[in-house]
């Protein structure tokens, strides 16, 4: 019923658990599908193709997140072989996470611009969509995806948004989808909260970002990606949506984003 758009089922925080059952497990707990995002491509990139093209309805991304865009092993791939790699297997359906973490700075941020402009370069080449980290640094992100994105061709989503009503607003004016994790589940999230009411119902898709972030009530613990359903259930209820029309509307955007993930 629901697609949790952004997991990362091979992640060592599992604590050693098999990325393949922790698929079978969602699809059986009332996960439609599900998107294994890439962090490291030099890393883990072949093992998370591996576990998409295993399951039927488990996709993946290709990228480099902005913690790990100054280890030289990423630095070393080129635009092209970015694009050639996005291109290389449809179980590939976007390019990320990638962006700008200046909360953390554990790469340069010339570093991390860098980067996050060559994959913004690589979603315009394939048409892929692009899933960005945005962290403590909402000005300089809606600055380059203007830039980057200025004659219209780039298609993405702020995944796990957490950043203020601005880049909000700049994300959606570029066409952009926002996607909510379980921190709007959390009490306090009140910003983030009116920030969901403001998004439009056919641009809000749901994400756990599991193994991080497990919505109330399972706050503090290892998130799995069958935990989606308590941020959707949350957002229909913030949003005054009836529960399964708004899983099924945001599997519906999840769709009209990720064009290349289709179902078997
Ligand atoms: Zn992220
Ligand atoms: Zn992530």
């Amino acid at each position: 019923m629901w697609i949790d758009s952004h997991c990362h089922l091979n992640h060592e925080r599992f604590e050693g658990a098999d990325p393949h059952a922790l698929a079978d497990e969602a699809l059986g707990q009332g996960v439609d599908a599900m998107v294994t995002i890439c962090c490291h491509i030099a890393d883990e990139f072949p093992q998370i193709l591996e576990i998409a093209r295993t399951h039927p309805n488990v996709w993946c991304s290709i990228g480099t997140h902005p913690h790990d865009a100054g280890k030289p092993a990423e630095q070393a791939i080129t635009l092209d072989n970015l694009i050639e790699l996005a291109n290389s297997d449809p179980n590939i359906v976007g390019i990320g996470e990638s962006g700008l973490d200046f909360y953390y700075d554990y790469s340069p941020r010339d570093v991390q611009e860098e980067s996050f402009r060559k994959h913004i370069r690589a979603c315009i080449a394939t048409n892929l969509p692009l899933i960005v980290h945005a962290r403590d640094a909402d000005e300089l992100c809606a600055q380059i995806l203007r830039e980057e994105g200025a004659d219209g061709a780039l298609r993405g989503v702020m995944h796990c948004f957490s950043s203020g009503p601005q880049l909000a607003k700049a994300a959606l004016d570029l066409g952009f989808y926002i996607s909510f994790s379980g921190i709007v589940t959390f009490k306090n999230a009140y910003e983030l909260q009116d920030i969901a009411k403001i998004v439009p119902l056919d641009r809000i898709l749901v994400e756990t970002d599991a193994p991080f972030l497990a919505p109330i009530p399972h706050r503090g613990k290892i998130n799995h990606p069958a935990y989606v359903k308590h941020t959707g259930e949350f957002l229909a209820n913030l949003l005054d949506q009836d529960i399964e029309d708004f899983a099924a509307r945001t599997s519906q955007n999840f769709h009209q984003l990720f064009t290349k993930a289709k179902a078997p």
